[in-house]
Protein backbone atom coordinates (compact mmCIF):
# COMPACT_ATOMS: atom_id res chain seq x y z
CA UNK A 1 0.00 0.00 0.00
CA UNK A 2 1.32 3.16 -0.93
CA UNK A 3 1.80 5.69 1.82
CA UNK A 4 -1.32 8.22 2.15
CA UNK A 5 -0.92 11.87 3.58
CA UNK A 6 -2.59 11.89 6.98
CA UNK A 7 -5.55 15.04 6.63
CA UNK A 8 -7.60 15.33 9.90
CA UNK A 9 -10.85 15.35 7.68
CA UNK A 10 -12.19 13.63 4.85
CA UNK A 11 -13.14 16.89 3.25
CA UNK A 12 -9.50 18.43 3.49
CA UNK A 13 -8.85 14.87 1.94
CA UNK A 14 -10.66 15.19 -1.36
CA UNK A 15 -10.28 19.08 -1.53
CA UNK A 16 -6.36 18.18 -1.89
CA UNK A 17 -7.42 16.04 -5.04
CA UNK A 18 -7.12 17.42 -8.43
CA UNK A 19 -8.74 15.02 -10.48
CA UNK A 20 -7.57 16.27 -14.01
CA UNK A 21 -4.29 15.83 -12.24
CA UNK A 22 -4.49 12.77 -10.44
CA UNK A 23 -6.25 10.69 -13.44
CA UNK A 24 -3.56 11.71 -15.96
CA UNK A 25 -1.52 8.87 -15.18
CA UNK A 26 -4.49 6.28 -15.57
CA UNK A 27 -5.19 7.92 -19.11
CA UNK A 28 -1.60 7.34 -20.36
CA UNK A 29 -1.43 3.57 -18.77
CA UNK A 30 -4.64 2.68 -20.48
CA UNK A 31 -4.89 4.51 -23.66
CA UNK A 32 -3.79 2.31 -26.03
CA UNK A 33 -5.57 -0.55 -24.83
CA UNK A 34 -7.97 -2.35 -27.38
CA UNK A 35 -11.66 -1.91 -26.63
CA UNK A 36 -12.72 -5.23 -25.20
CA UNK A 37 -15.16 -5.68 -27.89
CA UNK A 38 -13.30 -7.64 -30.73
CA UNK A 39 -14.98 -4.93 -33.37
CA UNK A 40 -13.03 -3.98 -37.07
CA UNK A 41 -15.47 -0.91 -37.85
CA UNK A 42 -17.96 1.66 -36.81
CA UNK A 43 -20.77 -1.07 -38.00
CA UNK A 44 -19.23 -4.25 -35.66
CA UNK A 45 -18.61 -2.19 -33.06
CA UNK A 46 -22.16 -0.36 -32.83
CA UNK A 47 -23.66 -4.38 -33.39
CA UNK A 48 -21.75 -5.51 -30.75
CA UNK A 49 -22.31 -2.45 -28.19
CA UNK A 50 -26.30 -2.85 -28.58
CA UNK A 51 -25.80 -6.90 -28.13
CA UNK A 52 -24.00 -6.20 -25.17
CA UNK A 53 -25.77 -4.68 -22.77
CA UNK A 54 -26.59 -6.93 -20.34
CA UNK A 55 -24.37 -10.00 -21.61
CA UNK A 56 -20.75 -10.03 -21.61
CA UNK A 57 -18.06 -8.91 -23.64
CA UNK A 58 -16.44 -12.37 -24.28
CA UNK A 59 -19.58 -13.92 -24.91
CA UNK A 60 -20.77 -11.56 -28.09
CA UNK A 61 -16.71 -11.86 -29.04
CA UNK A 62 -17.63 -14.84 -29.25
CA UNK A 63 -20.57 -15.08 -31.77
CA UNK A 64 -19.41 -12.23 -33.75
CA UNK A 65 -17.34 -13.34 -36.04
CA UNK A 66 -20.39 -16.01 -37.72
CA UNK A 67 -22.39 -13.11 -37.50
CA UNK A 68 -20.06 -10.66 -39.69
CA UNK A 69 -19.30 -13.59 -41.94
CA UNK A 70 -22.73 -13.36 -42.98
CA UNK A 71 -23.43 -9.89 -42.81
CA UNK A 72 -20.31 -8.20 -43.12
CA UNK A 73 -21.96 -4.69 -43.90
CA UNK A 74 -25.05 -2.70 -42.57
CA UNK A 75 -26.58 -3.29 -46.12
CA UNK A 76 -26.42 -6.79 -45.81
CA UNK A 77 -28.34 -6.24 -41.95
CA UNK A 78 -30.71 -4.27 -43.52
CA UNK A 79 -31.98 -7.25 -45.71
CA UNK A 80 -31.86 -9.42 -42.53
CA UNK A 81 -35.20 -10.42 -40.85
CA UNK A 82 -35.51 -11.25 -36.89
CA UNK A 83 -35.57 -15.23 -37.55
CA UNK A 84 -32.58 -14.85 -40.15
CA UNK A 85 -30.90 -13.23 -36.75
CA UNK A 86 -31.79 -16.04 -34.35
CA UNK A 87 -28.91 -18.36 -35.20
CA UNK A 88 -26.48 -16.22 -34.58
CA UNK A 89 -27.33 -14.33 -31.89
CA UNK A 90 -30.41 -15.81 -30.35
CA UNK A 91 -28.77 -16.76 -27.26
CA UNK A 92 -27.88 -13.17 -26.67
CA UNK A 93 -29.50 -12.01 -23.19
CA UNK A 94 -32.49 -10.15 -24.48
CA UNK A 95 -32.51 -11.27 -28.45
CA UNK A 96 -35.97 -10.48 -29.25
CA UNK A 97 -35.62 -6.27 -28.15
CA UNK A 98 -32.29 -6.51 -29.23
CA UNK A 99 -32.59 -7.72 -33.18
CA UNK A 100 -35.67 -5.48 -33.36
CA UNK A 101 -33.94 -2.53 -32.72
CA UNK A 102 -30.63 -3.91 -34.12
CA UNK A 103 -32.91 -4.56 -37.58
CA UNK A 104 -34.53 -0.65 -37.32
CA UNK A 105 -31.06 1.04 -37.34
CA UNK A 106 -30.38 -0.95 -39.94
CA UNK A 107 -33.32 -0.20 -42.03
CA UNK A 108 -32.85 3.57 -41.22
CA UNK A 109 -29.24 3.76 -42.16
CA UNK A 110 -28.63 1.23 -45.25
CA UNK A 111 -25.36 1.98 -44.82
CA UNK A 112 -21.93 2.04 -43.23
CA UNK A 113 -21.32 5.30 -43.95
CA UNK A 114 -24.71 7.07 -42.72
CA UNK A 115 -23.76 6.12 -39.00
CA UNK A 116 -23.50 9.03 -36.79
CA UNK A 117 -21.00 10.20 -34.91
CA UNK A 118 -22.33 12.59 -32.98
CA UNK A 119 -24.59 12.29 -29.38
CA UNK A 120 -28.22 14.03 -30.95
CA UNK A 121 -27.87 11.60 -33.79
CA UNK A 122 -26.63 8.50 -31.98
CA UNK A 123 -28.98 8.54 -28.87
CA UNK A 124 -31.66 8.81 -31.27
CA UNK A 125 -30.99 5.25 -32.21
CA UNK A 126 -33.42 2.32 -31.07
CA UNK A 127 -30.88 0.51 -28.36
CA UNK A 128 -28.22 2.94 -28.02
CA UNK A 129 -27.75 5.11 -25.03
CA UNK A 130 -25.23 7.51 -23.87
CA UNK A 131 -23.23 4.99 -22.94
CA UNK A 132 -23.05 3.55 -26.20
CA UNK A 133 -22.83 6.98 -28.11
CA UNK A 134 -19.42 7.74 -26.38
CA UNK A 135 -17.82 4.16 -27.19
CA UNK A 136 -18.63 4.74 -30.55
CA UNK A 137 -17.36 8.27 -30.92
CA UNK A 138 -14.43 7.56 -28.71
CA UNK A 139 -13.20 4.83 -31.35
CA UNK A 140 -14.33 6.68 -34.34
CA UNK A 141 -11.99 9.63 -33.27
CA UNK A 142 -14.70 12.10 -33.28
CA UNK A 143 -14.31 14.92 -30.19
CA UNK A 144 -16.27 13.50 -27.15
CA UNK A 145 -19.42 14.92 -25.42
CA UNK A 146 -19.26 13.33 -22.37
CA UNK A 147 -17.86 10.43 -20.68
CA UNK A 148 -18.25 6.81 -21.12
CA UNK A 149 -19.62 5.62 -17.68
CA UNK A 150 -20.80 1.58 -17.22
CA UNK A 151 -20.79 -0.88 -14.56
CA UNK A 152 -17.13 -0.67 -13.70
CA UNK A 153 -17.28 3.39 -13.70
CA UNK A 154 -20.10 2.58 -11.47
CA UNK A 155 -18.12 1.13 -8.88
CA UNK A 156 -14.55 2.61 -9.11
CA UNK A 157 -15.67 6.10 -9.11
CA UNK A 158 -17.40 6.50 -5.86
CA UNK A 159 -14.54 4.13 -4.21
CA UNK A 160 -12.40 6.98 -5.51
CA UNK A 161 -14.63 9.84 -4.12
CA UNK A 162 -15.08 11.76 -7.04
CA UNK A 163 -18.77 11.37 -7.29
CA UNK A 164 -21.49 8.86 -5.38
CA UNK A 165 -23.92 9.07 -8.27
CA UNK A 166 -25.95 6.43 -8.24
CA UNK A 167 -26.98 6.31 -12.28
CA UNK A 168 -24.73 6.44 -15.60
CA UNK A 169 -26.27 9.70 -16.41
CA UNK A 170 -25.57 11.70 -12.96
CA UNK A 171 -22.29 10.09 -12.43
CA UNK A 172 -21.46 11.56 -16.09
CA UNK A 173 -22.36 14.87 -14.98
CA UNK A 174 -20.61 14.76 -12.05
CA UNK A 175 -17.49 13.89 -14.01
CA UNK A 176 -18.03 16.49 -16.66
CA UNK A 177 -18.27 18.81 -13.93
CA UNK A 178 -14.30 18.12 -12.59
CA UNK A 179 -12.34 17.02 -15.78
CA UNK A 180 -11.53 18.85 -18.63
CA UNK A 181 -13.24 18.04 -22.02
CA UNK A 182 -9.89 16.79 -23.41
CA UNK A 183 -9.82 14.10 -21.28
CA UNK A 184 -13.22 13.22 -21.41
CA UNK A 185 -13.04 10.66 -24.48
CA UNK A 186 -10.37 8.68 -22.76
CA UNK A 187 -10.82 8.89 -18.89
CA UNK A 188 -14.25 6.41 -19.12
CA UNK A 189 -12.41 3.60 -20.43
CA UNK A 190 -9.40 4.13 -18.59
CA UNK A 191 -11.34 4.21 -15.26
CA UNK A 192 -13.74 1.19 -16.30
CA UNK A 193 -9.92 -0.75 -17.44
CA UNK A 194 -8.76 -0.11 -13.77
CA UNK A 195 -12.35 -1.57 -12.65
CA UNK A 196 -12.01 -5.29 -14.99
CA UNK A 197 -7.99 -5.42 -13.63
CA UNK A 198 -7.72 -3.82 -10.03
CA UNK A 199 -10.62 -2.35 -8.47
CA UNK A 200 -12.98 -5.46 -8.47
CA UNK A 201 -16.29 -5.69 -7.09
CA UNK A 202 -14.59 -8.01 -4.30
CA UNK A 203 -11.28 -7.72 -3.12
CA UNK A 204 -9.32 -4.83 -5.09
CA UNK A 205 -6.01 -4.92 -5.25
CA UNK A 206 -5.25 -1.59 -3.58
CA UNK A 207 -1.53 -2.42 -3.65
CA UNK A 208 -1.24 -2.54 -7.42
CA UNK A 209 -3.60 0.42 -7.80
CA UNK A 210 -1.87 3.61 -9.08
CA UNK A 211 -4.45 5.92 -7.75
CA UNK A 212 -4.32 4.65 -4.06
CA UNK A 213 -2.46 7.41 -3.12
CA UNK A 214 -5.57 9.64 -4.21
CA UNK A 215 -9.08 7.39 -3.52
CA UNK A 216 -11.03 7.77 -0.30
CA UNK A 217 -12.08 4.53 -0.13
CA UNK A 218 -8.47 4.07 0.34
CA UNK A 219 -8.08 6.01 2.49
CA UNK A 220 -10.39 5.52 5.11
CA UNK A 221 -9.94 1.54 4.81
CA UNK A 222 -6.17 2.34 6.19
CA UNK A 223 -6.44 5.94 8.63
S1 LIG B 1 -7.04 2.15 -4.27
FE1 LIG B 1 -8.32 0.33 -4.13
S2 LIG B 1 -10.44 1.06 -3.93
FE2 LIG B 1 -9.17 2.77 -4.67
S3 LIG B 1 -9.38 2.72 -6.89
FE3 LIG B 1 -7.55 1.56 -6.39
S4 LIG B 1 -8.19 -0.59 -6.16
FE4 LIG B 1 -10.03 0.72 -6.12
Amino acid sequence: MQFLPNFMNMDLFMEHNDWAKVLKPLIAKYKEEKHPLDYHNIYQLMVMVVLSAQDSDAHINKLAPALFEKYPAMKAFSKAEKHDLEPFIGKVRGFDKKAGWLLEIANALKEDKNIPTTMKDLVALKGIGRKSANVIMREAEVKAEGIMVDLHVLRVVPRLGISQAKTGDKMEKDLMAVLPQEMWSDVGMAISFLGRETCRPTNPKHSECILSEHCEYCHIHNS
